[in-house]
């Protein structure tokens, strides 16, 4: 519901005053203000690395240049800027594709216990330069699973890249699969890190939010992770949600149904 106030002002009659209308705003224009707003966050997400590069390669013509060690050092600044900038584009493609619905799920048998292993793989060298450890913890009979493959992949990287950002030296991370009482699969992960304040939770798969925008974008975020997370999520007609206390840690979930689990325990 909107509310405007209309003056009014009829001397014929001796009458001022306020007219109040509320108006009722239609799924459309609560879209339509969605759209909006993502656009300006767009923009603004792409000119902050663009006015970055730019006062860089002002100081490099200012003379920078000549200094090899500072020359250096900028060109490192512009690099990762132009590296941030294209995570971005590339998470928005992203983002459009699932939209449309142009993304088609194509499901395959898949391993669970591998793809896990797989994941943490992927994240060991920045796991070993943080000193985190992981701990993969699936349900005995777990095996093959039907689901596309690549799309969870990227589900399970943007949580647990998340998990090591947001986790001080030395922390942990556990990464559990299970089976409801539905027989869906269930794969939650879990950090010891930071947390996140109760405030923010019910914002925290939005496009763009982030607790800490500074903190965030030295990490290299995006803020797009968990709204891709839970489209791809959504696209497998999952559910996906987020527990955390703030100072102890989080924990992210997700749920698919599965037509197929093969492999019993023996
Ligand atoms: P980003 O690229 O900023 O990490 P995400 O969409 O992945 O974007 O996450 C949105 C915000 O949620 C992050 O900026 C961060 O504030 C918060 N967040 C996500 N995962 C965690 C976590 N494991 N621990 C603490 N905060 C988190």
């Amino acid at each position: 519901i909107r509310v405007v106030f209309t003056p009014i002002h009829r001397r014929d009659i001796g009458i001022t005053g306020t007219i109040a209308m509320l108006q009722d705003i239609t799924e459309q224009e609560k879209l339509e203000d969605a759209r909006r707003e993502f656009v300006a966050n767009v923009s603004h997400e792409l000119r902050t690395p663009l006015t970055t590069m730019k006062s860089y390669l002002e100081a490099l013509d200012d003379g920078a240049i000549e200094d090899p060690t500072l020359a250096h050092r900028f060109v490192g600044v512009m690099r990762n800027e132009t590296e941030r900038m294209i995570r971005l584009v590339n998470d928005l493609l992203h983002l459009s594709r699932l939209d449309s619905r142009k993304a088609m799920v194509s499901k395959e048998p898949t391993h669970i216990p591998d793809m896990l292993e797989e994941v943490a793989d992927r994240f060991s060298f920045q796991l070993d330069q943080k000193d985190i450890s992981i701990q993969i913890k699936v349900e005995a009979g777990i095996r093959d699973v039907m689901l596309d493959r690549d799309q969870i992949d990227q589900v399970l990287d943007n949580l647990v890249s998340n998990a090591i950002k947001y986790t001080p030296e030395g922390g942990a991370i556990v990464i559990r699969a299970r089976r409801t009482e539905r027989e869906w699969l269930e794969i939650s992960v879990q950090d010891n890190g930071i947390g996140i304040p109760r405030k923010d939770l019910s914002r925290i798969f939005d496009r763009f939010y982030r607790v800490d925008k500074a903190r965030s974008r030295n990490m290299g975020g995006t803020g797009l992770g968990l709204s891709i997370a839970r489209e791809i999520v959504k696209a497998h007609g999952g559910t996906i949600s987020l527990e955390s206390e703030l100072g102890h840690g989080t924990r992210v979930t997700f749920a698919l149904p599965v037509q197929q689990m093969e492999g019993e325990a023996v």
